[in-house]
């Protein structure tokens, strides 16, 4: 008989998961239900950066996570036949104005190097070279530059792997789903009982496993970013991606299409509206980089739901006394790059089942979900 798995939530996490469940050896033996009900998905909202092994974060566990879902991307986007459009390794330049502080960064990065293949080529560029990689930059620093960094369209890629694992044991239900106490998933037609359940639901975990007596360290943050179409944009389509010292990020797309942003709003929760203001703010940034860059350019805003734990660390995998479920949450502002590792790990654990170990990317799921009957 085959056994049935749910999937809550339709973001990074539950569709990597998803496609890796059709993938996977054995997943002929597998048939699998996605429950996604698209309010305020961070996944489609972010435009993002594929370019951790710069980061300041002190969290080894964090960047060890990061680094391997840096590193799968190239084979993900392989496998599962994805163009240009939805990831790109473009480069990513991280500017300073300071030369010792550009030293300490091109330090970093070659340390870093030397076990992260992904990250190819470390150049050191003035803002001359800056510029001549990025001409619709007007305003520029000099950066050090990582060759393997990437940019990613989050819509794209979600829809693209969920077409591919529909192709084969997939059906996606876009509808709001919560849990028993018992825990059976409550759907449009009545309560389900699955053999295994990953709530890959972001922001919205808490609310799905209170059900179950467990409070989870979740808290939701808004972010929103903008995007412009770029009027005489040069032919070059592989701009790198520029993570400027005191700006916005500047992410060209090709075709025309420049992203920036993120805010990280924290009192805007799960609030999904466009805040005039912050889009004012996000073009001032923009035109600081780009001088001569007009408001009529802004042909949208995205807004979405990040998740955040009080330790800023994701959290995935088993959860302790409900062996059906498999949890994750938490992924930040970095969840684009380590979303893909953690839908792959936990396709491998419900497929497979078993204690896997995953100490090396995180904290025990106890520091992060706590009964409500205490
Ligand atoms: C503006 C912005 C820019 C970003 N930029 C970057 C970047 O440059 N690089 C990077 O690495 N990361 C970036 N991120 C972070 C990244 O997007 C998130 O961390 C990641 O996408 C989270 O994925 P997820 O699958 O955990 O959650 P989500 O993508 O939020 O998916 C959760 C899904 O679950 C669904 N759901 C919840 N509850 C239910 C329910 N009861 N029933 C049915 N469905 C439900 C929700 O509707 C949602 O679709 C950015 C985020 C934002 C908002």
């Amino acid at each position: 008989m085959q056994k049935k798995i749910a999937i809550i939530g339709g973001g990074i996490v539950g569709a990597t998961a998803a496609y890796y469940l059709s993938t996977l050896p054995g997943a002929q033996q597998v048939k699998v239900t996605l429950f996604d009900d698209g309010v305020g998905q961070a996944s489609k909202a972010a435009a993002g950066i594929i370019s951790p092994w710069l980061s300041k974060r002190r969290n080894q566990r964090w960047y060890r996570l990061a680094k391997a879902g840096a590193d799968l991307y190239p084979e993900l986007i392989h496998d599962a036949q994805l163009g240009t459009e939805v990831y790109q390794q473009t480069g990513t330049i991280v500017t300073r104005e300071v030369p010792t502080d550009l030293e300490v960064l091109y330090q970093l990065a070659q340390k870093r190097r030397q076990d992260a293949a992904t990250m190819g080529e470390v150049a050191t560029l003035t803002a001359a070279e800056v510029q001549a990689k990025v001409p619709l930059l007007g305003n520029v620093q000099p950066g050090v530059f990582i060759s393997g960094g990437a940019r990613v369209d989050g819509a794209a890629l979600v829809n693209d792997l969920l077409d591919r694992a529909s192709a084969k044991n997939l059906t996606v239900r876009h509808e709001h789903v919560t849990l028993t106490a018992n825990g059976q998933v409550v759907t449009s037609l009545g309560a389900r009982q699955f053999d295994r359940v990953i709530v890959s639901a972001g922001a919205w975990l808490k609310e799905l496993l209170a059900p179950l007596g467990i409070v989870a360290d979740v808290r939701a943050q808004k972010g929103q970013l903008i995007e412009l179409a770029v009027k005489d944009y040069p032919l070059q389509e592989n701009m790198p991606v520029v993570m400027p010292e005191g700006e916005r990020d500047f992410v060209p797309f090709g075709h025309g299409k420049l992203i920036v942003g993120a805010t990280h709003e924290d009192d805007g929760k799960f609030n999904l509206t466009v805040d005039s203001a912050v889009t004012a703010d996000l073009l001032g940034s923009a035109q600081r980089l780009m001088p001569g860059l007009t408001a009529d350019s802004l042909t949208g805003v995205r807004v979405g739901t990040r998740a955040y734990a009080s330790d800023f660390a994701p959290f995935f995998g088993p959860l302790p006394e409900h062996d059906t479920f498999l949890v994750a949450s938490g992924l930040g502002s970095s969840g684009l790059t380590t979303g893909p590792q953690i839908g792959r790990l936990l396709a491998g654990s419900a497929l497979y089942g078993g204690t896997p170990d995953w100490s090396e990317y995180e904290l025990p799921l106890t520091t992060y979900l706590a009964s409500s009957a205490k």
